[in-house]
């Protein structure tokens, strides 16, 4: 009876959450200088399998008495980040209705349209709408204020989940492994540039054509950014490893995003890109942290294939570790960079072999990116 055009425009654009930085934003900067990586700067965590086991915890207090006593370098988290999220959130804005679009369906707003030409019913109908899209704007303000509630409290418990509880709790946010159903693994490399191994792995992938991923250090990447320009010339994908290894699970959570923070603000000039990937050192991060990260728009990849080579074994040993262990989807880590006195000689000499016994048995060897099937960006 009608002869309007009735309809209700959902906008479903999201809204910016700028309220993780906001968050943060009280708390001042402590200079510290940034120490390099430790002798033992490998994961503490082995990584869980597709039954998500996760292993050698004993190890895991072991590295973790090697963490260097230096305090991450801080940044304060201002406005920067605040951009930096808002570049990375889908539009926030939830246009005004025009005028076509100016009309509800809920049953206030029909009755008044019913009411042809009436000024009070266009009014009505106005208020309705506007009230419609106050209601959706406020549903998706309370929705970010219930994410940030929720990792404000997972930031307060007590409780600390352990790795496998994380990824069983978020398989979203936390990467183990990629798909079984494809025949790809991805080779990945952790505590790059440094000057004495990285290029020697660079050598070899580019040998045999092989595309891997790089999770570096922020404080070793300022220092050798020719490697990671190369990197980038050849094809590798890079991810975020913190800028001076610390473990996260013993940072504030303002410590752990100013970690991450700083590494991208090293990393984005150099590649192009502010990495999605994040590796945290040791494996090791906490719940409030991880929701940190989701909602930065990071994805947090460890491994479920540990070649060990951080323990200085023979190119044998690291061989063998991740070739009895792989498997379609498979996550291999390995390590290109080390402290002044670590020696992965073994991870040098055993990567040909590695790349052709797996290009042997028919697996290719892909970037996280592929294996994940997700943008190297955020
Ligand atoms: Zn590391």
């Amino acid at each position: 009876m009608s002869s309007y055009t009735r309809g209700l425009l959902i906008w479903t654009g999201a809204i910016g959450i700028l309220l993780s930085s906001c968050s943060y934003s009280n708390h001042s900067s402590v200079p510290s200088p940034d120490s390099p990586p430790s002798a033992n700067n490998s994961p503490a965590t082995e990584a869980a399998d597709s039954s998500q086991e996760v292993l050698n915890k004993g190890e895991d207090q072991e590295r973790k008495l090697a963490i260097e006593p230096n305090g991450p370098p801080h940044r304060k988290l201002t406005a920067h980040d605040s951009n930096v999220n808002a570049a990375t959130q889908p539009p926030a804005a939830i246009p005004t209705p025009t005028k076509q679009e100016d009309v509800s369906t809920t049953p206030v707003a029909e009755e008044a349209s019913h009411s042809k030409g009436s000024s009070e019913a266009h009014e009505a109908a106005k208020k309705s709408t506007n009230s419609k899209l106050t209601t959706a704007t406020k549903a998706k303000q309370k929705s970010a204020q219930e994410a940030e509630a929720a990792r404000k409290t997972a930031a307060t418990t007590n409780k600390q989940l352990s790795l496998a509880q994380l990824v069983r709790k978020y398989p979203a946010f936390i990467k183990l492994q990629g798909s079984s159903n494809s025949k790809q693994v991805a080779l990945t490399f952790d505590d790059a540039p440094d000057l004495k191994y990285t290029a020697q792995v660079l050598d070899i992938l580019k040998t045999y054509k092989v595309k891997a991923t790089f999770f570096l250090l922020g404080n070793q990447a300022e220092k050798y950014p020719q490697l990671v320009k190369r990197m980038i010339d050849e094809g590798h994908v890079i991810g975020n490893h913190s800028y001076s290894h610390q473990l996260f699970t013993k940072l504030s959570d303002e410590s752990f995003a100013a970690q991450v923070n700083q590494t991208e603000d090293v990393l984005s000039p150099m590649i192009g890109y502010a990495p999605k990937l994040i590796r945290p050192p040791y494996g090791e991060i906490t719940e409030s942290q991880l929701l940190w990260a989701k909602n930065n728009g990071y994805l947090v990849v460890n491994w479920n294939v540990d070649s060990l080579d951080w323990k200085q074994l023979k190119a044998e040993q690291v061989s063998a570790n991740i070739l009895k262990r792989v498997k379609s989807g498979a996550i291999i880590l390995q390590h290109s960079g080390g402290g002044p006195k670590q020696d992965l000689s073994g991870t040098v000499k055993a990567l040909p072999r590695i790349i052709e016994k797996l290009q042997d048995d028919g697996y290719e060897l892909v970037p996280l990116t592929k294996l994940l099937d997700v943008a190297k960006s955020k």
